[in-house]
């Protein structure tokens, strides 16, 4: 494989010529640079807490908690976050950020600058909550913002930092049940204008479920629908609870789904239709989600728990194979964040490329499978764009041990 000026330019046998920097990986596998669809950074501060909790209960007990982050907090985690990804292959991370305390949306340069330092491409998801207790949301009031001074802050989060490469911007109202239906419209219109993609948390659980229901007498995906969301340019997290008229619905609009199957584990919360929605036309790819609810906080693992999840949800073994999760981690992520020039290793695609060590695979027939059946893996190198972010095993940008510290340091702080 060759790159040049940030893309691929072959593929197969390929000619050194004189002043190539050549990388031999004899023995070796390389895929594209692995895409995550959906995490929320800042949850580095909250591992290991509420873990018995469903998400109602969880996003109780953590929400106060996440009021008290300032900046360097976030930055802390988003650093340590990308960085995990980063050593677990991936490439291109979307992180949706919807806790802005005290109106400091100063957060969004923290993790803008944060993907800059690590190497990778952020798609930066500017999220929102403007549904507080007292008007009959989740969150507790000292946690959401106004309307208008999110879409103010919206605006100068893209103008600030929307480059469409290494960073996009997204513009992303956090649930149904933590912001009002004209957060939703109006975030529509802003983004539209913008040419920009849409995302949010969708169906995740029964008891949202249940509280759209009580609330406004319909189902998630009519909701979104009412709102104007069921589009191409949307991608939702979770996606868990379609029955089949609401797959094929938006398996026809094209709305995307980020399938975070640790997470859901986690919390209980039911298991995404990955089969039914790729075969109804959905795009789907893999979220690791936050580290509060995944404390692992790789991508790689999430191959192997997808497809033991597709197995498990239709009870057959031949329901979804091992190249089906290397699709879902690459090209899926790649068409739910609206990326054509990322997920495939082909001529003129962006050089995002993760070579993994396989020395432990030289016995088994298919290193696919061995890839993604086999133990946890570490990319030994990862290039974004032709550069490289990790080399043999180490990431170049920062030094985790530190990164580590800080953040653990900080997060004690948060806890009485
Ligand atoms: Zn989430």
């Amino acid at each position: 494989m060759a790159f040049g000026d940030g893309r691929i330019v072959a593929v197969g046998s390929v000619p050194e010529e004189p002043g190539d920097e050549v990388v031999r990986c004899d023995g070796d596998l390389i895929t594209a640079g692995l895409v995550n669809t959906h995490h929320h950074l800042y949850q580095w501060m909250t591992r290991g807490r509420c873990v018995g909790c469903d998400l109602f209960g969880w996003l109780t007990e953590l929400y106060p908690v996440w009021g008290k982050l300032d900046v360097e907090d976030v930055r802390a985690a988003a650093l340590v976050g990308l960085a995990e990804l980063a050593r677990s292959g991936c490439t291109t991370a979307a992180d949706h950020h919807y806790l802005v305390p005290r109106a400091d949306d100063s957060v969004f340069d923290a993790l803008a600058e944060a993907a800059t330092t690590i190497g990778i491409r952020l798609h930066l998801a500017r999220g929102s909550m403007d549904l507080g207790e007292s008007d009959g949301g989740l969150p507790p009031d000292h946690v959401v913002e106004d309307l208008d001074a999110i879409l103010a802050s919206t605006e100068r989060v893209i103008e600030r930092h929307h480059d469409g490469e290494r960073i996009v911007v997204t513009v992303a109202p956090c649930s149904p049940f933590s912001v009002t239906p004209e957060l939703m419209k109006e975030s529509a219109a802003l983004a539209r204008r913008h040419g920009l993609r849409l995302h949010t948390h969708l169906a995740e659980t029964l008891d949202e479920e249940r509280d759209a229901l009580q609330r406004f007498g319909r189902r998630p995906v009519d909701l979104l629908e009412d709102l104007g969301w069921v589009a191409d340019d949307v991608w939702v997290a979770h996606g868990v609870h379609f029955d089949d008229a609401e797959v094929t619905r938006l398996g026809a609009a094209g709305v995307g789904v980020a399938h975070c199957p640790s997470s859901n584990a986690r919390l209980a919360a039911g298991m995404c239709r990955v089969v039914d929605l790729e075969r109804a036309g959905a795009p789907v790819g893999l979220g690791v989600d936050g580290a509060a609810s995944n404390e692992a906080g790789r991508l790689q693992p999430e191959l192997r728990q997808s497809l033991y999840t597709a197995r498990q949800r239709a009870t057959r073994p031949d329901t979804f194979l091992p190249a089906d999760a290397l699709r879902l981690a690459t090209e899926g992520g790649a068409r739910c964040l609206g990326r054509d020039d990322l997920g495939r290793l082909e001529p003129g695609l962006c050089a995002d490329v993760v070579v993994w060590p396989g020395d432990d695979l030289a016995d088994v027939p298919d290193p696919l499978a061995g890839f993604v059946l086999g133990p946890d893996r570490l990319a030994r190198h990862v290039f974004v764009g032709g550069d490289a972010v990790v080399r043999d095993e180490e990431l170049l940008g920062a030094d985790l041990g530190t990164l580590r510290r800080d953040l653990a340091e900080r997060s004690r702080r948060l806890w009485p």
